[in-house]
């Protein structure tokens, strides 16, 4: 048997347990070429508040009565493709549900000797990648650049700033919420600075921190954490709109950025991105980012919460309460 969460109704405003139920069904033998997974980790992201709303985006919504999207980490339990065999540890999108039955094309298998399964969702996964490509592709990072980061002990964001420091920057300074967090991006991941935006004046600091201006503004949440950076651009700086968390559960419209006409002033740029708009050039990037872990250049951090499908909601919420460090995991069946 096989049990899965389904989206029950479109939440408005933050999701609740009542927007979600539990369901049970007989798992089908894997055809040719298709492999059976035990789901063993769901990753939580931001974007999956997104994906249960049928507003226009970049994929389908989730439609309801079917599967919550989740990226997932298992391992093949019966394999008909010649690509994977049982016990073969693998990532891919299989939802929130804890077996499923996959095209092997759906799946990469990834090395648990390499670096623990949760890594690949997180620091050498698709959140890495987002902070690698944001930062190198989009930012355009030249040396020297002064670099700021939002939602900075993330799991986008922590890879980030450290993909700034590896390639060059000059100063990066993260913002975030709490000082434990902050302690961690100075003292554990190498960032110059970090602003404590629950309780310090995130303009003001910015203005300290980067008296020569922000070149790179990479952020992930939006609302007046952005209105700050903007105030704070260099000349011809480039602003990063990879995520607006401060934002997704608005009820009535999202904040829009009042400071726009700093972007004129400041002859600025800002552009919006998805990670997979770089998949061709993954490969590359998780070999130069797993040299880098391997040196302890880049450092990973998962937060993984042990329990059932059951626990998606209260886990998910996590990610809007900023009670995770890192990369935000939900363990349903041990690794
Ligand atoms: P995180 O691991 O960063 O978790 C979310 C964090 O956001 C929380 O820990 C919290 O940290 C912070 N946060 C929550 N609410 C607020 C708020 N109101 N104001 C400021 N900060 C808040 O998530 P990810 O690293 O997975 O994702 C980060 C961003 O990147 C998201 O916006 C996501 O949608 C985006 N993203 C975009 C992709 C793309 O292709 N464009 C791909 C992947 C992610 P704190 O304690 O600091 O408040």
């Amino acid at each position: 048997m096989n049990r899965q969460l389904r989206l029950a109704k479109r939440p408005v405003g933050e999701p609740t347990p009542d927007d979600f139920e539990i369901t049970e069904e007989d798992t089908p033998a894997p055809g040719d070429d298709e492999v059976l997974v035990k789901v063993l980790q769901i990753s939580l992201d931001p974007a999956m508040r997104g994906w249960m709303s049928d507003a226009p985006s970049y994929l389908p919504p989730v439609g309801l009565g079917d599967v919550m999207r989740a990226g997932t980490s298992g391992v093949v339990v019966e394999s008909n493709s010649d690509r994977f065999g049982a016990g073969d540890h693998v990532v891919g999108t299989l939802g929130v549900q804890e077996q499923a039955v996959v095209v092997d094309k759906a799946l990469t298998k990834v090395d648990t000797d390499m670096a623990p399964l949760a890594t690949f969702l997180g620091g050498l996964g698709m959140p890495g990648l987002t902070g690698y490509f944001g930062l190198t592709e989009v930012g355009d990072l030249r040396e020297g650049d002064t670099v700021v980061i939002s939602g900075a002990a993330g799991a986008v964001g922590s890879v980030g700033g450290q993909v700034a420091k590896a390639k060059g920057a000059g100063l990066v300074v993260g913002i975030a919420g709490g000082p434990e967090k902050c302690q961690w991006l100075v003292d554990d991941l190498g960032f110059d600075a970090a602003i404590d935006y629950k309780s310090e004046k995130v303009g003001r600091r910015l203005h300290e921190l980067c008296p020569d201006g922000i070149n790179v503004y990479f952020d992930n949440v939006g609302g007046d954490i952005l209105d700050a950076a903007l105030a704070n651009l260099a000349w011809g700086a480039r602003v990063v709109i990879c995520g607006a968390i401060s934002q997704y559960n608005a009820e009535g419209g999202m904040q829009g950025p009042r400071n726009y006409m700093m972007l004129l002033v400041r002859r600025a740029r800002m552009q919006g991105f998805l990670v997979f708009d770089y998949v061709k050039q993954y490969g590359d990037a998780l070999r130069e980012m797993a040299q880098w872990r391997a040196e302890g250049k880049l450092k990973t951090r998962e937060e993984i919460v042990a329990g059932s499908i059951e626990d998606f909601q209260p886990t998910l919420m996590k990610l809007f309460r900023g009670e995770n460090t890192g990369k935000l995991v939900l363990e349903i069946a041990a690794t």
